[in-house]
């Protein structure tokens, strides 16, 4: 008999019960819509602010700054798309966003704007590569928070500084967006802290519902989005508001949360148990070492879609890239090669991701199929 191990959480990972229970309990109990002004939506409407006080407190930012939309993929193009109001000048992201982001240049370009990448060597963008490319007319800059390919943490905060350094030179705001979907829970993370202007997020890499996602943004006031027909989300954000994914998204996070340091360091030993592992089998790590403990990319001894169905055959589901979009594997070789990895490893590369429900278990019966297989 198979076993059922489970290692693609950062691609989505499972409803926790409290999360199931939360959604079920919402849909049925809170059915009005919120914008209605009868009593069915009026409760709808307390339950939703509820949900955003309790979401916001959890992420330390005021509840005005966070407005639900369908998922991080929708966030970031919220934010690139209101470029399209302003007059055209640069947008500088890295080379190594998801393509939710990275898909926005070509639109760009076909609308008049500059669009630049800055490099990512060994993963990681530094900011002496990012100030001599930061120009009068730059608008935004965009640059992930933890890769999804490899887990590498990007230092933001000295990026955010180097970003509001050079504005006291050029007297024009830059806005500093960091996809921070895997960031969410994962590593010690604040967007006030790092004095950020947007962020994405999304409930289903926290063992929330999938379809329903955060996007964070300083200053609101100043924000302008393509489209807020409708009026919700203080109208930043139109279309009826998901309520029962929203309750899912925060019973989810809430269990999440609740002693995360702890539950960080179980998984970082889950990781560094698995790092020990691969390194005895002599296989190459491609997760440098400041990652994120939930992400762990090696070079298996075969091309990654073998060693995956070779993991799949014994009941492990892992991943050959950042199986979050339908080409994950040619974007995630993509990534790899603007991080210098040798194109060779990162055709064989697997991506092992955990959530909290990981258990120690299944990671030691992980560690012996690899052993086994390599
Ligand atoms: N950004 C990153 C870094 C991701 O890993 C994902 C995962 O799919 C996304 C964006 C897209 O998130 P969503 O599925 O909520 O649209």
């Amino acid at each position: 008999m198979p076993m059922d191990l489970y290692f693609d959480n950062a691609a989505t990972t499972r409803m926790s019960e409290a999360a199931l229970e939360a959604y079920i309990r919402t849909e049925r109990d809170f059915f009005g819509n919120p914008s209605s002004v009868h009593a069915d939506g009026l409760k709808a409407k307390k339950e939703l602010e509820r949900l955003r006080a309790s979401v916001a407190s959890m992420l330390s930012v005021k509840k005005e700054c966070i407005f639900f939309t369908s998922g991080a993929t929708e966030s970031i193009a919220s934010v690139f798309s209101s470029l399209l109001f302003l007059e055209p000048g640069k947008a500088i992201i890295s080379r190594i966003e998801h393509e939710a982001v990275a898909s926005w240049l070509p639109i760009l370009s076909h609308h008049g704007w500059k669009t630049e990448e800055v490099k990512a060597k060994g993963g990681f963008v530094r900011c002496e590569d990012l100030e001599p490319m930061l120009t009068p007319d730059t608008k935004l800059v965009g640059v992930m928070a933890v890769s999804n390919v490899t887990g590498a943490i990007e230092d933001i905060a000295s990026l955010v500084r180097t970003v509001r350094e050079y504005e006291k030179t050029s007297r024009r705001r830059i806005f500093f967006f960091s996809d921070s979907v895997q960031a969410l829970g994962k590593i010690p993370y604040s967007v006030t802290d790092l004095d950020i202007d947007g962020a994405s997020f999304s409930a289903h890499k926290v063992n929330g519902p999938r379809g329903i996602g955060l996007l964070y943004l300083k200053n609101p006031s100043s924000f302008r989005p393509l489209s807020s027909a409708g009026g919700q989300e203080g109208g930043k954000r139109g279309g009826t508001e998901n309520l029962p994914a929203i309750a899912g998204f925060e019973a989810a996070l809430a269990e999440w949360m609740s002693d995360a340091a702890a539950k960080q360091a179980r998984i970082a030993a889950i990781n560094k148990m698995l790092r020990n592992t691969i390194a005895s089998c002599g296989l190459d790590m491609l997760s440098p070492e400041a990652s994120s403990p939930y992400i762990l990319s090696f070079a298996s001894p075969y091309p990654s879609e073998v060693f995956v169905r070779m993991l799949s055959d014994k009941g492990i589901s892992a991943s050959s890239g950042s199986a979050c979009s339908n080409n994950a594997k040619g974007e995630s070789e993509k990534i790899m090669q603007a991080m210098g990895i040798r194109s060779d490893k990162a055709r064989n590369a697997i991506r092992l991701s955990f959530s909290n429900d990981t258990s120690d278990e299944d990671a030691a019966a992980l560690a012996s199929a690899i052993k086994e297989l390599c």
